[in-house]
């Protein structure tokens, strides 16, 4: 299932005004691709994942989720699409601390009516495919910055989402474990379908990319196709996103 955002208008109230974080901003992203989105600090690349996710209204514009367009349904029914087709893993993993590992992915499924059995081992499947198996039974603080990240993703496939948003999650890890947390997150989104964006200031982050868009206040522009951006031409990062990437503690 693909995800489409067209002409998406965003704006927040700012003083006497109004600030635009999202302006006209049109996305396509086919099932079984990764779109990654770079760009400067407060140029709106979490504002986008916030609408993607059907968290945040958009001013105009609209967020189509595998054929449903997410403005002509209710809430209840928007709050249940995002529960079933959408995968959202923000920066912090935000894991409950007296939970394993297992655990955190169990509460995920336990309110729907599924079996117990089959949610355990969808769980345990799932924490294999990030190679957490060993860990599973490992409360957070058990774990490294690089785990609990990788529990995050699982996490966020429990519900096997459609739609994948990732907003920077490598920014606590150092070079070699987001490494290793962007070539999963990129298997993942192959084998399982999943229409992923994937917002980071990481130029190495890049080349499990297959489109490369760049934010620039609040406007999206095409930064040219992703292998070739890992590569070095025809994509040149602005100076922001460089020296981002130098600094380990980096938010956005
Ligand atoms: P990025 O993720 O690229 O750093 P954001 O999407 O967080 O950018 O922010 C884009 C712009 O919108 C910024 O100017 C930011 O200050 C503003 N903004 C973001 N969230 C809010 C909010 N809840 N209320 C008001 N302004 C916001
Ligand atoms: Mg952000």
């Amino acid at each position: 299932m693909s995800l489409q955002l067209d002409d998406i208008t965003l704006t927040y109230p700012d003083g006497d005004g109004r600030v635009t974080a999202l302006d006209r901003v049109t996305l396509h992203v086919p099932a079984g691709t990764v779109t990654a989105v770079v760009g400067p600090s407060g140029s709106g690349k979490s504002s986008l994942l916030a609408v993607a996710a059907t968290l945040v209204t958009p001013d105009s514009g609209t967020v189509t989720v595998g054929g449903t367009p997410t403005g002509s349904i209710g809430r209840a029914e928007r709050a249940e699409l995002r529960r079933r087709r959408l995968g959202i893993v923000f920066q912090q993993p935000n894991l409950l601390p007296s939970l394993t590992a297992l655990e955190q992915l169990q509460v995920m499924a336990h309110l729907d009516g599924h079996r117990p059995r089959e949610v355990r081992e969808r769980a345990e499947e799932l924490l294999a495919a990030v190679g957490l198996t060993d860990q599973a039974r490992r409360r957070p603080h058990q774990l490294s910055g690089g785990q609990r990240q990788r529990v995050n993703i699982a996490r966020a496939l429990m519900n096997e989402p459609s739609v994948l948003l990732v907003d920077e999650p490598t920014s606590a890890l150092d070079h070699e474990r987001g490494a290793a947390v962007l070539d999963l997150l990129a298997r993942l989104t192959r084998e399982r379908g999943t229409a992923t964006v994937l917002v980071t200031h990481d130029r190495a982050h890049l080349a499990v990319a297959d489109d490369v868009r760049e934010m620039v206040d609040g406007r999206l522009t095409a930064a040219g196709p992703a292998r070739d951006a890992a590569g070095g031409a025809p994509y040149a990062p602005t100076p922001e996103l460089d020296s981002a990437s130098d600094s380990s503690t980096a938010t956005c």
